[in-house]
């Protein structure tokens, strides 16, 4: 059997390795100390810690969705909720997204925002818009960019949304018309479009459920930092220095750290990845807290009064979540990496009267594209592809990927590559 070192042990190095390793000889090696990259949940006094965001599981891709329940039994495992998200602004909670419930606001800022949509309805729109603020101030005019969209994004992604691409939308926000918009408005119509409209989630312990389940049978060695690849005279791959020889590598990590790992003589492929080993991200940093029981899925915080930017009620996703507590448990997200004291004042002015248990902070959490990044990592990609290094997942292909698109992405590679 060939041997294949995949490299990160998160959703994508476990998928490609659990579709791999029927025909090859997998090995995963992980830098961290416990597997399952960012899924990785934790049990604080008996309470479920994710410790980045907050997990749950859908997927529109049919193959996507056979090949996951094919290791879990949906019926038995898992719990299948319709999302209850809402907006936190003046101090009233507004259905998400807003544009379906724009009938919630005060009077004056619905007439303003019903006059711009009409007036934009009337216009001849254009089409392609170039970024992110062009598209989101062309879609829902400025009164709705000023109140809740352009304060909500640039909170969350920190940066010049006018910098941001528009590709990075596809599949992530639905375009609707503006039509639509005002019809679903008076129609009260619940959108159904966004993948986790409606969700799975395991029944105990969250995402660290998939995590186990999926490593199971597989052989992952942690601790295990991968800091160089070689190519040998024969053309197969040496990790750390010879301490592993093998056929291919399917990289999982972060793309930005590939130029100081991938030790090969060939100009254009050090060129490509200097060209990606600036590219911006942002961390997060996680609260796991104790709350006053809601029916709350996920709570979008636009404002600037507050620093975190949504609550993540995971107590409600599942009643084992809460084991050690009287009362829920929720994750209050925050941009950045903020300072304890700071996290633990804001807490006393959201709702739920809040109690911290746990504190996480991430460093990667979500990436940021610019206008070159697609093109720039698919050069990169065709260059080591000679090599059988094969980039995969949110941070080695530069992708806003939630966990089913990184399956897919592995069931791509394993159809295309191997
Ligand atoms: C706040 C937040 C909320 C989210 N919510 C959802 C959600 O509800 N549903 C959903 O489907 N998706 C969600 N996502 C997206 C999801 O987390 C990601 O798509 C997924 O976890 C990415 O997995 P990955 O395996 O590509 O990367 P990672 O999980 O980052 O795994 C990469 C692994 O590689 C290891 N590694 C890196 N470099 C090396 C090296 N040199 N040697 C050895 N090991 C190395 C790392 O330690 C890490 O374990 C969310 C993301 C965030 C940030």
């Amino acid at each position: 059997m060939k041997k294949v070192a995949v490299i990160g042990s998160g959703i994508s190095g476990l998928s490609i390795s659990r579709m791999l390793s029927k025909r090859y000889d997998v090995e995963i090696l992980e830098k961290n100390q416990l597997f399952g990259g960012l899924i990785k949940c934790e049990r604080i006094e008996g309470n479920l810690f994710h410790r980045v965001g907050g997990h749950v599981f859908n997927s529109r891709n049919e193959l996507v969705l056979a090949w996951f329940w094919s290791h879990f039994d949906q019926e038995n495992e898992f719990l299948k909720a319709t999302r209850n998200a809402k907006i936190l602004m003046n101090d009233s909670l507004i259905g998400y997204p807003i544009e379906n419930y724009l009938y919630q606001l005060p009077d004056e800022q619905l007439k303003l925002i019903v006059n711009e949509l009409l007036t934009l309805l009337k216009q001849d729109r254009k089409e392609a818009y170039t970024n992110f603020k062009e598209f989101l101030i062309g879609n829902f005019g400025q009164e709705l960019y000023k109140l809740y969209f352009g304060p909500y994004n640039s909170k969350i992604w920190n940066t010049d949304l006018a910098a941001v691409p528009l590709h990075w939308l596809d599949g992530k926000l639905p375009m609707p018309k503006l039509n639509e918009v005002l019809l679903s408005n008076i129609q009260k119509k619940e959108e159904a479009g966004m993948v986790h409209a409606t969700f799975y989630y395991p029944k105990r312990d969250g995402s660290q459920f998939i995590v186990n389940r999926l490593s199971e049978g597989l052989t992952i060695h942690c601790d295990y930092k991968v800091v160089s690849i070689q190519v040998q005279e024969d053309q197969l791959l040496r990790i750390n220095n010879g301490d592993r020889v093998v056929d291919s590598i399917v990289y999982c990590g972060d793309v930005r750290a590939l130029h100081n790992i991938v030790q090969i003589e060939n100009e254009a492929l050090k060129n490509a990845m200097m060209n990606v080993a600036n590219l911006p991200s942002n961390g997060t940093s996680n609260v796991l807290c104790e709350t006053d029981g809601n029916d709350i899925s996920w709570l979008y915080l636009p404002e600037d009064k507050f620093k975190a930017h949504r609550i993540i009620y995971t107590g409600n996703f599942s009643d084992t979540n809460n084991e050690g507590s009287k009362r829920k448990t929720c994750v209050v997200e925050f941009s950045g990496k903020q300072e304890q004291a700071l996290m633990l004042e804001e807490l006393k002015r959201l709702p739920g009267n809040l109690k911290a248990l746990a504190f996480n902070y991430e460093p990667n959490s979500y990436i940021i594209q610019h206008k070159t990044t697609r093109a720039d990592i698919a050069l990169l990609r065709a260059l080591l592809k000679p090599y059988r290094i094969f980039l995969l997942g949110r941070f080695a292909e530069w992708e806003y990927y939630n966990m089913d698109k990184c399956i897919e992405a592995a069931m791509e590679l394993e159809k295309d590559s191997f």
